[in-house]
């Protein structure tokens, strides 16, 4: 029987961790469709941006409570992987608790402070079901969040719910079968758990030794697939960004926030413009047949690397979205839509690869027109608050001026009043309809 249930647990790992490693190859493969962009320098500032932000959670404390909160199902996200190592030994080898008897008070003292910070878990996922379900929080129920967003939210704070659950289950039996001396550690120490010493006998202390037997394993074994459920869910899911936020905030861009990045095609053109000695012909000659280049994005291979996995970092927190004076004044533009929509579109193309073996085939779709409109794209103010509200540093903004460019620079669509003004800078050297030189006349009116 135990042989048994060994050879279930291994199968049931390898499973769970092949399926993962085949969809993070997919986000992986995903990702590099994007265009190459160089964020490998300053690396001293970018492991303590890392650290800061994604690991300390610097910036989800600008709102506190939400913050604590937030860090509590964080915490016991991280400390509960110590006593998954047991969970994986005890499964393959048929031990209990295999830690039990080296760690001794050590292994009490782990197991309580998962339990105290399981308990923490517990009261913000309620906190969280409750924000989002009864009180309504209006950034949490716009538009984008219908149907599969907000459902996905829903679930996985379900699934912590069972986890939590489970956990106490199987600790909490385990000191009940103890005290009755019938647990697989019977002579070999009290548990004396900090929380489950108390819930234990209070929930499970009536029940025979062979309910409590049950209830444990069932406690243990859902404790191990809800781990496994929950690393799969995560390619379907916003909370990617248990991962992703650490290699997102290591590649954000540090330069300060007004600071735009030129494109490079059209540097050398007006390097090749201003320079009076410049010879034109002294660049290598280009291939024929390759594509000619594109001025900005107007689909997702057009977007950089950092912007797409930015895609898939993506909370959907909507801490941008309320930030957003767009979006506030009753504009169509959500930056946290952008992203979502950027991530749709990165996962039909990825899709449409896995379709036709390897190669993309063109479907007549791009993400500009389909999923984003050129109306949302002019509504933006580019006023960064978006970036700055972001807890994992994305920048809704690089994406929105990318597109822009490419409405400008290759559709020359850009909004009447725009163009107007582009036009007078070219004629009159200023973005008024009159010239340079009578830019003072107003001070001879009267
Ligand atoms: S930069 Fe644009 S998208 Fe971001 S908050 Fe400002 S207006 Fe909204
Ligand atoms: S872009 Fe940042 S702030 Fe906006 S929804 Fe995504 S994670 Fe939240």
């Amino acid at each position: 029987m135990q042989i048994l249930s060994s050879i279930i647990f291994i199968a049931l790992t390898v499973v769970g961790f092949g399926f993962f490693a085949i969809n993070a190859k997919k986000i992986y493969r995903n990702i590099m469709l994007g265009q190459a962009v160089d964020r490998t320098d300053r690396s001293s500032e970018r492991w303590k941006n890392m650290l800061l932000v994604a690991f300390g959670q610097k910036k989800m404390f600008a709102r506190p409570i939400p913050a604590l909160l937030h860090f509590a199902i964080y915490a016991a996200f991280m400390i509960t992987q110590i006593e998954l190592i047991e969970i994986f030994i005890d499964g393959i080898f048929g031990t209990h608790r295999i830690f039990k008897e080296p760690l001794g008070g050590l292994y009490t003292f782990i197991i309580s402070l998962i339990e105290i910070v399981s308990v923490g878990a517990l009261i913000a996922t309620i906190f969280f079901l409750s924000r989002r379900n009864l009180l309504k929080l209006p950034r949490l129920n716009m538009k984008e969040m219908i149907g599969w967003p907000k459902k996905d939210a829903n679930l996985i704070l379900m699934m912590e719910l069972i986890l939590v659950i489970c956990i106490f289950t199987m600790n909490g039996t385990d000191e009940v079968l103890y005290n009755m001396g019938k647990s697989h550690f019977e002579g070999q120490g009290s548990f004396n758990f900090t929380i489950s010493q108390f819930i234990g006998p209070a929930v499970f202390g009536s029940m025979s030794e062979g309910t409590l037997h049950v209830l444990e394993r069932i406690g243990w074994w859902g404790h191990f697939m809800m781990v496994l459920s929950f690393l799969n869910y995560l390619y379907y899911s916003k909370h990617l960004h248990i991962l992703l936020a650490f290699p997102n905030t290591y590649f954000a861009n540090l330069n300060p926030l007004g600071q735009f990045d030129n494109l490079q095609a059209v540097t050398n053109e007006v390097k090749l413009m201003m320079d009076p000695n410049a010879d034109p012909f002294a660049a290598p000659a280009p291939d024929e047949n390759a594509a000619p280049a594109k001025f900005g994005a107007s689909d997702v291979m057009d977007l950089n690397r950092v912007q797409l996995l930015n895609a898939y970092s993506c909370t959907e927190c909507g801490r941008c979205t309320s930030s957003c004076p767009a979006n506030i004044t009753g504009k169509q533009l959500s930056p946290r839509n952008i992203m979502m929509k950027t991530r749709d579109r990165l996962e039909e193309v990825g899709k449409n690869i896995d379709l036709n073996k390897g190669t993309f085939v063109e479907d007549g779709k791009s993400l500009l027109n389909d999923y984003i409109t050129p109306e949302e794209l002019w509504a933006c103010t580019s006023c960064n608050a978006c970036v700055e509200e972001c807890p994992i540093e994305i920048s809704p903004l690089s994406i929105i001026m990318d597109m822009r460019r490419y409405l400008v620079m290759e559709q020359s669509a850009a909004p009447m009043e725009l163009n107007t003004m582009m036009t007078n800078i070219e004629n009159n050297g200023a973005p008024w309809q009159y010239s340079q030189l009578d830019r003072l006349n107003w001070k001879d009116e009267n």
